[in-house]
């Protein structure tokens, strides 16, 4: 065997050995006031919201920026503009939502916007002006799908980014708040499970990747900030750490979940075989951008008045028919009308990665296909980001608070973020007592855990599960499909449960479970909905039900 490919053999093996020398210590006990189970947009700002007189926890399973609101790219919706109002912000994100929204949520959102924004430009956020040279005239706001003012404030098209470096700045000054990165909560610890009296949350099991240990945080407050699950989706703009952990997690708790049924799917990530989720910000249409066909004509005008600038579900599944009526692998999208200097100043990341990929936005159009990109569902919270379950919050993606309803609207889930994320905040400082002697929870049972050379059980499950999520739980769904789904699922649910009983835990294997919940809860949620609505879309029940008041798709 020549030298070279015996090493690869050899390193696969590597891979593949069971780690049987690898044993699980649990001399980690960690007490806070608070644990924050994430650090994107929702936990960062709810650490910062906190009173310096809490001790804080944050955990991140990998890097501590990293997360959907790194990524983010156009903006925050909020009332900046004088000739803008609250009311129609409200009634923009209500249409969107396409009957479900909750009112009061969306006022309440809507209302503490502006001073969530406030607060970010007080955090010293480099939000773009209208003028880089004179600031006295204010920000530049761009516009998006479904609203009707320009109201998004951004940093350049990297607003995530801008947030997240100035969030992680000022966190890392606060010296009652600790950071755990590489630190995977696995599961809340609850009254129920400890079968105590007191039904409410008491901490997590957390794995730290860096020594496979397995410690425990013990905390009254436990807020769950940890993503969206669009990585349940074959194709996805979120990185990887959107494995609805925090929904499984809460689940689990027995909180209950609602609208699950919705996931957007954004209409335009470059495609590019190794673009993997690189998303072309909504803005670009909200600047003019058109969409095209492989001949290089428009055709959004025959699905929506509102052409490019319709909600996305529209513009996704618009896109989704041309590409199967054509049976094409993906459409287009062009801005180079535009003066290349305008281009180079609104859209100076997306304009470089799409140069790194070969298309020069300034001169022509660049593949695009859709790809799932955020979860509407959520965990049921009320305005203060109370779950079901004593001292569990949740806030961000991993929350439901009725403000997307079936549809959200573009640059609204930052918004969300900041917006719970400082109700939690409050109440958290309101309510929160220091601990008197409570016993120290019982450390996590690992009696029955050995190791396991079945990785590759693991690896296939993945696969699998995001393939036929995409085939048959996607854009468009039928009865047959979601039928087809459900089976496949219990199936690897069972797998799943049996496997994850009998070996020792790995980082892939508790996010397949996690996301092996989601997908059910997602397709109980789409066989529930006899009806088309919002993000919803069957060709068994192609329209609305209007014979009833719309309802949320509540599972307890
Ligand atoms: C490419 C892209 C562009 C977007 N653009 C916009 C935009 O312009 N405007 C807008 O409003 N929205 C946008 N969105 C949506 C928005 O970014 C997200 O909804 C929002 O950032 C979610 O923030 P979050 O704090 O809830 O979660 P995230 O930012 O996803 O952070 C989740 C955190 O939880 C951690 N975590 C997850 N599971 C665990 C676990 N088990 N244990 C420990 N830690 C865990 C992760 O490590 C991460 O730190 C965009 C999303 C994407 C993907």
């Amino acid at each position: 065997m020549p030298i070279l490919n015996y090493l690869e053999s050899f390193n696969n093996k590597l891979n593949y050995a069971p780690t049987v020398c690898r044993i699980i210590r649990m001399n980690a006990y960690h007490q806070f006031d608070v644990l924050i189970i994430g650090s994107g947009a929702a936990g960062l700002s709810l650490a910062l919201r906190l009173e310096s007189r809490l001790n804080i926890a944050i955990l991140s399973k990998t890097q501590l920026s990293e997360g959907s609101s790194l990524y983010a790219q156009g903006g925050i919706a909020s009332v900046m503009d004088p000739g803008d109002t609250l009311n129609s912000h409200i009634q923009d994100t209500l249409n969107a939502g396409a009957g479900l929204c909750d009112p009061d949520t969306v006022r309440f959102c809507v209302e503490h916007g502006p001073e969530a924004i406030q607060w970010l430009i007080d955090k010293k956020v480099p939000f773009t002006f209208l003028d880089e040279s004179h600031p006295e005239q204010g920000y530049h706001l761009t516009r998006e799908g479904g609203h009707s003012h320009r109201r998004i404030i951004h940093a350049a098209d990297a607003t995530g980014r801008a947030i997240e470096n100035t969030l992680e700045q000022q966190i890392k000054k606060c010296p009652n708040i600790h950071i755990f990165e590489n630190h995977l909560a696995i599961d809340l610890i609850t009254g129920a499970k400890l079968n105590y009296d007191q039904q409410r949350c008491y901490g997590a099991y957390v794995l730290n990747r860096d020594d496979n240990n397995i410690e425990v945080f013990d905390a009254p407050n436990v807020v769950l900030a940890s993503g969206g699950a669009s990585k349940v989706y074959l194709y996805t703009s979120n990185p990887d750490t959107s494995t609805g952990d925090g929904i499984a997690m809460a689940w689990r708790a027995g909180c209950r979940v609602a609208n699950m049924e919705f996931n957007q799917f954004h209409p335009t990530c470059l495609y590019h075989p190794e673009a993997k989720s690189f998303l072309i910000t909504e803005a670009l249409r909200g600047e003019g951008a058109h969409l095209l066909l492989p001949d290089g004509s428009r055709f959004m005008h025959q699905f929506d008045s509102r052409e490019e600038l319709a909600p996305r579900d529209i513009v996704a599944r618009a896109i989704d028919h041309e590409m199967k009526r054509l049976g094409v692998e993906c459409l287009y999208l062009d801005i180079s009308h535009k003066p290349a200097d305008f281009i180079k100043q609104h859209f100076p990341t997306v304009y470089s990665q799409c140069l790194e990929f070969g298309y020069d936005l300034t001169s022509g159009p660049i593949p695009v296909v859709p790809a799932a990109h955020y979860t509407c569902g959520g965990v049921m919270t009320d305005l203060f980001g109370k779950t079901d379950l004593k001292g569990l919050y949740a806030a961000g993606e991993t929350a439901f608070t009725g403000l997307h309803g079936a549809n959200r609207m573009a640059s609204n889930s930052l918004l969300e973020c900041l917006v719970f994320a400082a109700a939690a905040a409050r109440d958290i400082n309101q309510n929160h007592q220091k601990r008197s002697d409570s016993p120290r929870l019982p450390e996590w049972d690992a009696s029955r855990v050995t190791d396991s050379d079945e990785e590759v059980v693991v690896s296939h499950n993945w696969d699998e599960l995001r393939r036929f999520m995409w085939d048959y739980v996607g854009i468009v769904r039928t009865n047959k499909r979601l039928q087809r789904a459900k089976s496949r699922v219990d199936l690897l649910l069972h797998e799943i449960d049996e496997y994850y009983g009998n070996f020792r835990i790995t980082n892939d294997l508790i996010e397949l479970r996690n996301l092996a919940l989601v997908a059910d809860l997602i397709i109980r949620s789409a066989q529930q909905r006899k009806e088309s609505r919002g993000l919803h879309y069957t060709l068994d029940y192609p329209d609305l039900d209007n014979s009833t008041s719309p309802q949320n798709t509540i599972l307890n």
